[in-house]
């Protein structure tokens, strides 16, 4: 993975309501915390189906996939 195709998921927590979605989604890039809330596996992340569609499914939008290196926001898409 390049750099320019390196993508960052962010996870507003105090937003995320729980509900275990993007986890079940996509596993290895998002998982529940202690505290029940999503938090994202790794610092950077390659943008797969599961993973666009975990950020499209939440149903409170705490999820951003982003590419750090345009800024453009990948998923979800508006
Ligand atoms: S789908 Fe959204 S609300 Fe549900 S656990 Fe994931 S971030 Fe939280």
């Amino acid at each position: 993975m390049s750099a320019a195709d390196e993508l960052v998921v962010t996870v507003d927590r105090a937003r995320c309501v729980g509900t275990g979605l993007c986890a079940a989604t996509a596993p290895g890039d998002l998982t529940l915390g202690a505290d029940g809330r999503a938090l994202a596996r790794h610092r950077t992340a390659a943008l797969s189906a599961e993973l666009a569609e975990a950020a499209e499914m939440c149903p409170v939008e705490a999820i951003a996939v982003l590419r750090p290196a345009t800024g453009e926001q990948v998923a979800p898409a508006y």
